[in-house]
């Protein structure tokens, strides 16, 4: 673990409950079911759902039932619902603890019916229709098996079907005619599974991205990722949803060292930035095994004070370097602000620069960064 006051990820607590509670109102009626999964997309699953209930939010949405189970043992008691599940995985456990399970198949059906079965406990089941992402879920066609496979199951009583979901691949692009497609095919699935019998309590297809640009697909309840953590989905798509969101991770460091390079001198592996005149160059200790993406160095700029400076050289495995320029003010132990300022850089910059997504710049942020909450 590094040492919270050489480099840490504040944690804005305020900014989680504010992009929450924003989005929460532009989406009611419809319900909240934040995803913090990834271990609250890098900024602590357990801070982020304990915020999230207090800011109202009735459901948590979580990869896999590990991660599920440890908001359980962190005290939480509310609906979850998890959707990632290996072809041998017991569910037991999370049947025992109350926690949705996701099922596409038949099979998976089966393993909530055994789980249900070893624990003497109803299994929480959400059915989940593949709408057109190809990633999991239902095909389609399968669709009508599985939900009469899932109201034998119901009527055994060891199985509640407790929600039908699917997912967009495609939200974050306007104009894309692939969410219209998904958004039928799921309205024909869930009339369908009606149509046999089965009664969801939450129906939901909407991330971020559909959560704020397309309220038409808000169902019940929107599953809110990147948006609570203040990161525009992508496309300007909180901008106009007139949604103001607030960065809440802050990844910042102290300049561990500053040194003199005159120009001609090569910096870093490989020597890949040559200076171009004589500079300053700040040594920030923060690197790629801490999630800071190689590809930052030359297109990505951070804070020091009131200004902004280039990564320059190869980002190293611990550690890279800034130029603060020929007649740098700055001193050892100053603040850098990498991303997450609110007058920026934002990770939406690095994101930008790295040809990748804000949701890469968050959740890669490595587990020995101290997480500080504020
Ligand atoms: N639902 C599922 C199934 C997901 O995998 C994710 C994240 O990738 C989300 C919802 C949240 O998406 P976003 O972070 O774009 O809001």
């Amino acid at each position: 673990m590094i040492d919270p006051r050489t480099a840490s990820a504040t944690i804005d607590t305020d900014a989680l409950r504010h992009n929450i509670d924003a989005i929460a109102h532009h989406v009611a009626p419809a319900q909240v079911m934040a995803v913090v999964k990834a271990d609250g997309y890098g900024h602590g699953a357990v801070t982020c759902a304990r915020v999230a209930r207090e800011a109202g939010a009735p459901w948590l949405g979580i990869a896999t039932i590990g991660e599920a189970l440890v908001l359980r043992e962190a005290g939480d008691t509310g609906p979850i619902l998890s959707w990632l599940h290996g072809p041998e995985e017991d569910y037991e456990p999370a049947v025992a603890d109350g926690i949705d399970v996701t099922a596409g198949t038949v099979d998976q059906l089966s393993s909530a019916l055994m789980a249900a079965a070893a624990c003497e406990k109803t299994a929480r089941v959400q059915l989940e229709l593949d709408s057109g992402m190809r990633r999991a879920g239902s095909d389609p066609a399968e669709w009508d098996h599985l939900c009469r496979a899932a109201l034998e199951c119901e009527q055994t009583g060891a199985v509640k079907i407790t929600g039908i979901w699917s997912h967009l691949a495609t939200a974050d692009e306007p104009d894309h005619p692939a969410t219209q497609k998904q958004a039928d095919a799921f309205a024909d699935a869930v009339a369908h599974a009606r149509s046999v019998g089965l009664e969801p309590e939450i129906v939901h297809l909407a991330n971020s991205a559909a959560a704020l640009g397309h309220p038409e697909l808000h169902h019940d309840a929107v599953r809110l990722g990147i948006a609570m953590y203040g990161i525009d989905p992508g496309d300007g798509c909180a901008t106009r949803a007139g949604v103001e969101l607030l960065p809440a991770m802050r990844l910042r460091a102290q300049l561990a060292a500053v040194r003199h390079v005159n120009e001609g001198d090569g910096v870093s592996y490989g020597h890949s930035w040559i200076a171009p005149h004589d500079t300053t160059l700040g040594l920030v200790p923060l690197g790629y095994a801490d999630g800071i993406l190689r590809a930052a160095s030359g297109r990505v700029k951070v804070r020091v004070g009131n200004r902004t400076v280039p990564i320059v050289g190869r980002v190293c495995m611990d550690q890279f370097m800034i130029d603060l320029g020929p007649d740098a003010p700055d001193a050892v132990g100053d603040e850098v602000t990498l991303f997450g300022a609110v007058d920026g850089p934002r990770a939406e910059d690095w994101a930008e620069g790295c040809d990748t997504i804000g949701y890469e710049i968050v959740s890669r942020i490595g587990g020995r960064v101290p997480r500080v909450l504020e």
